[in-house]
């Protein structure tokens, strides 16, 4: 059995990179922090795909749940290991800057960068001591570009990046790869609120993406055959940022 763990599985891009996933032959993980009858629908679309799954309900921002959820996990599976990880829990809390209360900055820190550190350093000896992972963390083109209104949102998708190439180089030779994505506009429950009909004038593709549009990028990340990409930020926008 191949084992992946979604990070945010319960939902939007997490739900469609689960059954990308699931599509290519994984036993899917779906992390989640809230939502039980959104995972469990998740759980649901990958078994119509063809594979089993399970949910495992932790808040990646919490260093010591996290770290027992996954232990739990791998002494109820000693002969296994979780060979693809997708770091894609992520919150916003946008505010002007001069604005932003400390809670909101604090929360979009804490989520993605001190959860991508959380879910990752367990999981890395054993991809190290079976010499294959795959890492795949969910930046942002807030986090490559910068976007007014997002500090907190860019500070942190900016971390992951610079995250992603330092540990890449760390950890290349034994044939595990950490690349990271960063999509514009996709069309989830994160993006709702803003103004579609505005904003989609502002893209050359002259729409948001959708979740399985980068669930595809995902798959060929995760996949034995792109060994040899690494340490790399994949744009995923319609154009946006270019
Ligand atoms: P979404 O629909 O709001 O889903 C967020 C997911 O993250 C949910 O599954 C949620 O679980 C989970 N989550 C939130 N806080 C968590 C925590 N503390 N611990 C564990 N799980 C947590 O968001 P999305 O649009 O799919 O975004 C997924 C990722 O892509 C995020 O990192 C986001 O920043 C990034 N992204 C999205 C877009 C976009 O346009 N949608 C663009 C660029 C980057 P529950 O269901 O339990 O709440």
């Amino acid at each position: 059995m191949k084992y992946a763990l979604v990070t945010g599985g319960s939902r939007g891009l997490g739900r469609a990179i689960s059954v990308k996933l699931a599509q290519m032959g994984y036993h899917i993980i779906i992390n989640y922090v809230n939502r039980t009858d959104a995972a469990e629908e998740t759980l649901a679309l990958v078994r119509e795909a063809g594979q089993d799954g399970e949910m495992l309900k932790f808040d990646v921002s919490d260093r010591e749940q996290t770290r027992a959820a996954l232990a739990a996990w791998q002494e109820a599976h000693p002969e296994e290991y979780i060979e693809v990880l997708v770091n894609n829990a992520g919150i916003r809390r946008d505010n002007l800057m001069v604005f932003m209360p400390d809670e909101d900055w604090n929360r979009v820190i804490d989520i993605t960068v001190n959860g991508f550190f959380n879910v990752t350093q367990p999981l890395l000896q054993p991809m190290l001591r079976k010499k294959f992972g795959r890492i795949i963390n969910m930046s942002s083109l807030s986090g490559v570009k910068g976007l007014p209104g997002q500090t907190n949102y860019s500070a942190s998708k900016g971390a992951i990046i610079a995250a992603t190439k330092a540990l890449a180089q760390e950890v290349a030779r034994k044939n595990v790869t950490v690349n990271a994505i960063a999509p514009g506009f996709i069309k989830t429950d994160m993006v709702e609120g803003l103004d579609e009909e505005a904003l989609k004038k502002t893209i050359p593709a002259n729409r948001f993406g959708r979740p399985d549009e980068v669930a595809e990028l995902v798959g060929f990340l995760a996949s034995p055959n792109t060994s040899y990409i690494t340490g790399n930020v994949i744009s995923i926008n319609g154009g946006l940022y270019t």
